[in-house]
């Protein structure tokens, strides 16, 4: 289960941090890093702090963007110290365990931590079904990167080690991150052709729109009937 989790860190400024986290993560079992952007990287500092997790480092996958890093995954969660105006919906570390403990039997998941010096961006987060955070003093949020990835690691290590109830056995395979961003992409082109939306005004209601969809957990073939539908009122359009 923990082979399915992956752990993706954006645009990491100080390789003692990619280091760190990779010792973070063998502590806690898991293995698989993926490092979207790194500043800096492969580079001394990382394999120092790694202190005997440098495998993790030499078998990390780098990316140029987190919409690639995640492309494959059924569950994407964001890590942030910071609460958001659209709100998000939030998981303490705990129950984001919980929920990918469930989807990691048989699907590929995904946390995602953000930049030292300025987190995640929303558009980043656009891509994640539930924001992750650390309860901790509200005065003095903000965790090192490690040591969030160490919190949320450890839950993991915890849930994995007790037996996941028989999970809901999905008669269809869900959608995944870039059937996901493919639908979004269509829905506001779509909302754009029937003039419901302007491009340029539209990123807050494709926002709330995401969380709607992104509650729902559509499947392959429920994305499919959607689109039909997108397609359908977008001809009706053009011919009307
Ligand atoms: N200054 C940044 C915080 C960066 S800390 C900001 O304002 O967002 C680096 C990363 O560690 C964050 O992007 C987040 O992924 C994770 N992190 C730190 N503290 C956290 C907390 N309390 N809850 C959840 N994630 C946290």
């Amino acid at each position: 289960m923990l082979a399915n989790i992956r752990i993706v860190l954006v645009e990491t400024s100080h390789p003692g941090n990619i280091g760190a986290v990779a010792r973070a993560m063998k502590n806690m079992g898991m293995s698989r890093l993926t490092l979207v952007s790194p500043k800096i990287f492969p580079h001394a500092d990382a394999t120092a702090r790694a202190s005997g997790a440098d495998d993790l480092l030499a078998s990390a996958t780098v990316c140029d963007t987190l919409q690639e890093a995640v492309a494959d995954c059924q569950l994407v969660i964001g890590a942030s110290a910071r609460s958001r105006t659209i709100s998000w919906p939030e998981v303490t570390p705990r129950e984001c365990a919980g929920l990918l403990a469930v989807e990691a039997q048989h699907k590929q998941v995904a946390v995602v931590f953000g930049r030292e010096n300025s987190g995640l961006k929303n558009h980043e987060l656009d891509l994640c079904r539930y924001l992750l955070k650390i309860p901790c003093n509200p005065a003095y949020s903000s965790l090192n990167l490690a040591a969030a990835v160490q919190v949320v690691c450890y839950e993991l290590f915890i849930a994995a080690a007790v037996p996941v109830e028989k999970a809901a056995v999905d008669a269809e395979p869900q959608a995944n991150a870039a059937q996901m961003e493919m639908f979004y992409r269509h829905l506001q082109q779509a909302l754009n052709d029937i003039g419901f939306i302007h491009t340029d005004k539209s990123r807050s209601i494709m926002r709330r729109l995401r969380r709607i969809y992104n509650r729902a957990q559509l499947s392959s073939k429920e994305l499919d009937i959607l689109r039909g539908i997108l397609t359908m009122s977008q001809g009706n359009k053009k011919n009307g």
